[in-house]
């Protein structure tokens, strides 16, 4: 999945200015707390905490983007390459860090089918895929082109490149803007923009969006790349190049504690807590869990305040918009591309 700015002049809705506001602290802090009491002993001396964890699930991610390649196809219905792609996951040993993000044309991000979705697989499609061991994020994500457009081939290569240059360009102590600045350059050498309002992100134990972003663009920050895991993710359109918020996505994240009434709804509350904790997850699986009541909770929960729920990000001049993305591990010499 990708991260939204919300600071910028670019389209917010104003509903979501609460949520944007306080979105990187209380899930982070917590995971923090609960990451450090649980897993203090397994810190090994690269000073990336859970390293073999972070590389197991970007092999498993790897994995299921050679399986996802091969079998999807143009009208296949979203629904059973969601399925298929995180049943594989599962498969594999690891767990889904999000839903599977299966977004078409001008829909730049957070799309994922609803339990009972008819839609099929056509256009130019991204598929963002997350994998995670005991939290430790795999985030990545392709294009692919099911109509031989030779605009989309176009646009998948754009992104492509701007991703290679990228993780080219990374390391411990640049500066963010010299890796959008690569970024921007590379998609604008097709005659493409880069989506300058979404972007990479730091990633930490159950924490998808942990601080630090890799823009898409020269945003002359000067903030600097620590040791850590990131992922890199360029957007190219023909189109203007920033999105906007679209319909909600049914996908969700647990924003903050609060009670519930209902007694079958803190029943999901504590399903989700325990199952998917500060990491996003979809109506989709709460339907597959608790059947219809199950969605009927759900509403409960958000209406209790205690969710955030994501929107579609929908490029604002209605253009395609094409995606790639990796996940690599940043230490003081060395850097490790764990979805390759
Ligand atoms: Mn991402
Ligand atoms: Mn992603």
């Amino acid at each position: 999945m990708t991260e939204k700015q919300y600071g910028g002049a670019t389209g917010r809705s104003s509903g979501n200015k609460e949520f944007a506001l306080s979105k990187p602290k209380m899930p982070s802090d917590k995971s923090k707390e609960k990451d450090s009491s649980k897993q203090k002993a397994e810190v090994d001396n690269s000073g990336i905490e859970n390293k073999d964890n972070y590389i197991k699930a970007g092999k498993i991610a790897s994995e299921v983007v050679k399986y996802a390649r091969e079998f999807i196809k143009r009208d296949m219905p979203l629904l059973e390459i969601a399925n298929k792609i995180e049943d594989k996951i599962i498969e594999l040993g690891a767990k889904p860090a999000f839903p599977v993000n299966l977004s078409i044309n001008e829909v730049a991000a957070h799309d994922t089918p609803a339990f009972n979705d008819a839609r099929t697989a056509s256009g130019l499609l991204k598929v963002d895929i997350g994998v995670h061991i005991e939290g430790c994020i795999a985030d990545v994500a392709f294009s692919v082109d099911l109509t031989s457009s030779e605009e989309n081939k176009k646009l998948i290569g754009a992104a492509e490149k701007a991703l290679a240059n990228a993780i080219e360009t990374i390391k411990e102590s640049i500066a963010i803007r010299e890796i959008g600045k690569e970024i921007e350059k590379a998609i604008k050498a097709e005659g493409l923009m880069p989506i300058i309002n979404l972007s990479g992100h730091s990633i930490e134990p159950w924490s998808l969006h942990s601080g630090i972003t890799i823009p898409n663009h020269d945003n002359s920050k000067e903030i600097k790349i620590e040791e850590g895991v990131y992922a890199i993710e360029p957007f190219a359109t023909p189109g203007l190049g920033s999105v906007r918020d679209g319909k909600p996505s049914g996908i969700y994240r647990v924003e903050r504690e609060g009670p519930v009434r209902d007694s079958f709804a803190r029943e999901v509350l504590a399903f989700i807590y325990e199952e998917y904790q500060t990491l996003p997850f979809c109506s989709r699986w709460i339907h597959k869990k608790f059947g219809t009541r199950g969605l009927l909770a759900l509403r409960r929960i958000e209406e209790a305040g205690i969710l955030h729920q994501y929107p579609q990000l929908i490029e604002i001049s209605g253009k395609k918009v094409s995606q790639a993305e990796h996940t690599i591990i940043i230490e003081k010499s060395k850097k490790t591309i764990t979805t390759i």
